[in-house]
């Protein structure tokens, strides 16, 4: 059954795990970023922190400031949500937990070719996760691929289509299991899209099995 609701978006476990600091470095990246664009996602990490701090009442509270009951936390569940205007980036389109992880301007980026019409920029440091950023230009198909772990992208711009669903710009699409699919960038924008795979991806196809020689 599609769930409009969460697609496009991180999962509750993904912002449960972001706001508690369990989730992965790469994952907790991918997160901070869409959360820039999106107040949804912002209000609920912000409503796991309230609840994961009332959890942590029994230890020592660092502040002589008097700490929140998980009543007052549960209460605060049903509050209105604040949606705080999150800065506009002035420089271009990457939002800024990504940009803290960049060098410099996406141009002058080390871009790794990869097929006609996609190049790819990967992170250093990021242990037991793949995090890149793709460029692709409109027309291309991201291969056919499948998945041993989980895959999430995050688009910056442009369009990317997948299994009949249209993802634009702050959109995340989850894949975590077996199935092959085939995403495309749709559009006549260059689409920019942020990449974390947590298993070890396999692409497919005859240009896929050479590919998965330089992706390892
Ligand atoms: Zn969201």
């Amino acid at each position: 059954m599609g769930n409009d609701m969460s697609q496009k978006h991180p999962t509750q476990e993904h912002l449960a795990g972001y706001a508690s600091g369990a989730l992965s470095e790469g994952m907790s990246l991918l997160i901070a970023a869409h959360n820039t664009y999106c107040p949804k996602c912002r209000a609920d990490v912000e409503r796991f922190e309230t609840l994961s701090s009332a959890l942590m009442m029994e230890e020592p509270a660092p502040v002589a400031t008097s700490s929140p009951s998980l009543e007052a936390a549960m209460r605060a569940l049903d509050a209105p949500i604040c949606t705080r205007p999150i800065a506009e980036d002035p420089l271009g389109i990457v939002p800024m937990p990504i940009r803290a992880e960049l060098d410099g301007p996406l141009d002058s980026l080390g871009w790794k070719f990869r097929l006609p019409g996609l190049h790819e920029y990967t992170f250093d440091g990021f242990d037991g996760e793949h995090v890149s950023l793709m460029r692709i230009r409109p027309g291309t198909g991201v291969l056919h691929h499948t998945h041993e772990g989980e895959e999430a992208t995050l688009i910056l711009s442009g369009q990317m289509e997948d299994q009949g669903v249209r993802y634009g710009r702050g959109d995340v699409a989850l894949n975590d299991h077996n199935d092959n699919h085939k995403p495309r960038v749709v559009g006549d924008e260059i689409c920019y899209c942020l990449i974390v795979m947590s298993g070890n991806l396999k692409f497919t196809g005859p240009v896929g099995r050479a590919l998965n020689l330089f992706t390892r």
